[in-house]
């Protein structure tokens, strides 16, 4: 099933898992996908580590199995860097006899050890290409507080129009802390004539150590409340668990409150904290 026509019936829940590290074996993620079916997600998307075939094959293996085993529509990630048009035609006809519908196309993190490739410079130029060489339904990342390589949020939204035009039908927030943020973004976005879903992407926080690997890496803003919680709780493993939980579920009443298109779950594999999240907004998922 494409997933946007997903959108058009609701409020859209999906979750994001990442496939095996190179040192496990392929099927240590089984069980975590057979919990995670427990809570009714709309789609699954499966991340993509660029460089190699091998995380290809894993991120694919990853998504027919969302798809064909546990019955659930996937979303397959692609990052383009790196690679050329000749080896993307060969990665989308694998998706393709593979029976995958969905890819969010990316460009990928900049990365020393990655030779840039000429054919593909911004994740617009992967949209394009799939839309001339599928029938895939393309969605795209997007960034509330802007992208931290663009040179202004202005800059970022103007991108973003860009690779909405070229095909995106659907896009996923980077995670965010401050709904207002997200708020602000989104009316930006429809003032700039960009009208497809946009999905808020929710991490759960449950230590200390994840957020401050989180910040570093992606430049989220945390708010003043969040920071009280991270100073009363932060060393108390268990209380900083249960904030944790509880935040995101706050992030998302007010979300879902707020009309928003769908929540997209960062799970990090962790079906115990993708539960317990879902038992408490089940309600409100219809
Ligand atoms: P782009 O849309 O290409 O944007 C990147 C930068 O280039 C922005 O600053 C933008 O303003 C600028 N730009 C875009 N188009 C143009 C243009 N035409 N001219 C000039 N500047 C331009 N990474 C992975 O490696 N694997 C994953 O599985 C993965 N999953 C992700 C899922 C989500 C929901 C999100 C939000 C991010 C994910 N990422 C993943 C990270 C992503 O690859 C990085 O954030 C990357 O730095 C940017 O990717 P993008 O597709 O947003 O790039």
């Amino acid at each position: 099933m494409k997933l946007t026509d997903l959108f058009k019936k609701k409020q859209v829940f999906s979750f994001e898992v990442f496939p095996p590290k190179r040192t496990a074996p392929i099927d240590s993620i089984y069980n975590t996908l057979d919990e995670l079916k427990n809570f009714k997600p709309d789609f699954i998307s499966v991340t993509y580590g660029a460089g190699g075939s091998e995380n290809f094959e894993k991120t694919l293996h990853v998504a027919k199995t969302i798809k064909d085993k546990c019955k659930i529509e996937s979303l397959a990630h692609l990052s383009c860097i790196g690679l050329n048009k000749e080896d993307m035609y060969k990665l989308l006809s694998e998706f393709r006899e593979n029976g995958i519908e969905n890819i969010l196309a990316l460009r990928g993190d900049l990365n020393p050890s990655i030779k840039l490739s000429k054919d593909f410079r911004h994740a617009v130029d992967l949209v394009e290409f799939i839309r001339e060489n599928g029938d895939f339904d393309i969605a795209g990342a997007c960034y509330p507080e802007g992208h931290p390589d663009a040179e202004s949020f202005e800059a970022d939204l103007k991108n973003l129009k860009y690779k909405v035009d070229a095909g995106c039908t659907h896009l996923i927030t980077q995670l965010f802390y401050d709904n207002e943020d997200f708020y602000y973004f989104r009316d930006r976005c429809e003032k700039a004539g960009i009208d497809v879903p946009i999905e808020a992407g929710i991490m759960p926080v449950v230590n200390k150590a994840q957020i401050e690997r989180t910040v570093s890496l992606c430049g989220a803003r945390l708010p003043s409340k969040f920071l009280r919680i991270m100073d009363k709780y932060g060393d108390k493993p268990e209380s900083m668990h249960a904030a944790g939980i509880a935040y995101a579920v706050d992030q998302i009443v007010d979300l879902l409150t707020q009309g928003t298109d769908g929540i997209h779950l960062y799970t990090m594999n962790r079906s115990d904290v993708a539960g317990r999240i879902y038992n408490n907004i089940s309600p409100l998922l219809m």
